[in-house]
């Protein structure tokens, strides 16, 4: 699959649900609505769905949300998607979750062939943790990152840099991650959904965040990509790396290797742009996926060159009408 920019498509990103445990404040508003049961894929369709990407040449899978590990038996879907790590045709089968049900599945998880994680946490306060995600438990994710480190797991650690709510902790977070053995990569607040909170009051540029973290810390620059929006340094005195996901203030499109799909079976070429492919009908009218591989080919033949992200004073509403937990972060 090679866009008319000359880029592999070789990452899927699958939101299996639009629902969560929690309603952080970037992301949901506290009485938000979900979909009807009945419009969301079956576990068999997003089946069905990653393999015909992996039969396309996708080499990485990674489950999102909304929160992955909420849906009813997404075990079995992770389970059965796992046979293509076996069989060699996929690289890394992966997930981003908020570690709210790790203690429940990190075993199976590493049983089924997971073996990285990326979960989300913004800081290790648990009263601006209940702050910030409104139904979580800092403890919780605590027990969900013992669970997936004894289940021999490697994590990322992502969070969300909010002006005047977490930036302070950057360097005990930085601390904290060293002596876990995580990865931290920071990310900029997007302008995904609407949310009752005004986001230019939440948006930090991590070019300020870098610059102060320097000051404390050894950052050099490596060589290690993801093809994705995160640039990673290494944090000399604690030998882990640290990543910078800046959509706004960095040009990341030009090595853009994904492509998004949501729990109802629209496929997002760009997680920043309105054009989409419905998958949907060609998967539920055709027994055969020739028609599914087809709208497939002519939506990455459509995938834009980049995004139009932009947060400032005249911009404070959201570029995207729909939610990260649509897509998928
Ligand atoms: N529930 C899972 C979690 O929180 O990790 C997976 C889905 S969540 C939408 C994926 C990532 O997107 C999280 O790291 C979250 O912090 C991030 N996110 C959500 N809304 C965002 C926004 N408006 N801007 C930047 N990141 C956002
Ligand atoms: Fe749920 Fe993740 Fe969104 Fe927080 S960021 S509300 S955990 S989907």
């Amino acid at each position: 699959m090679i866009d008319p920019y000359g880029r592999h498509t070789s990452y899927l990103r699958v939101s299996v649900t639009d629902r969560c445990d929690f309603r952080c404040v970037y992301c949901m508003s506290e009485n938000m609505s979900f979909l009807p049961k009945a419009d969301v894929l079956t576990l068999e369709e997003i089946d069905r769905l990653c393999s015909t990407f992996v039969s396309l040449g996708v080499r990485k899978l990674r489950l999102t949300g909304g929160e992955p590990l909420v849906r009813k038996n997404i075990m079995s879907l992770i389970r059965n998607l796992g046979r293509h790590l076996k069989a060699g045709t996929l690289d890394e089968l992966t997930l981003t979750t908020n570690g709210s049900q790790l203690p429940k599945f990190a075993t199976e998880l590493f049983d089924c062939g997971v073996r990285r994680i990326n979960v989300s946490c913004d800081t290790l306060d648990p009263d601006r943790f209940k702050a910030i995600t409104r139904w979580g438990q800092l403890q919780q994710v605590h027990d969900g990152l013992e669970a997936a480190k004894k289940a021999g797991l490697h994590v990322k650690i992502n969070a969300v840099a909010l002006k005047g709510i977490n930036e302070h902790e950057f360097d005990n977070m930085i601390s904290w991650c060293g002596e876990q053995g995580f990865d931290l990569t920071l990310i900029e607040t997007m302008p995904m959904g609407e949310i009752t909170s005004d986001r230019t009051d939440q948006y930090l540029p991590l070019s300020v965040v870098r610059n102060r973290l320097r000051e404390k810390w050894t950052l050099t620059d490596i060589d290690y990509q993801t093809g994705g929006p995160a640039r990673y340094m290494q944090v000399e005195e604690t030998g882990q790396r640290l990543g910078f996901i800046t959509p706004l203030t960095h040009n990341f499109c030009e090595s853009c290797n994904r492509v998004r799909l949501t729990c109802t079976g629209t496929l997002y070429m760009c997680l920043g742009q309105n054009d989409s492919a419905d998958l949907l009908t060609a998967l539920r009218t055709n027994a055969d996926d020739d028609l599914l591989i087809e709208t497939i080919h002519e939506a990455i033949g459509r995938k834009p060159k980049g995004h139009d992200f932009m947060i400032d004073r005249r911009h404070s509403g959201p570029a995207v009408e729909r939610h990260m937990s649509v897509t998928g972060g």
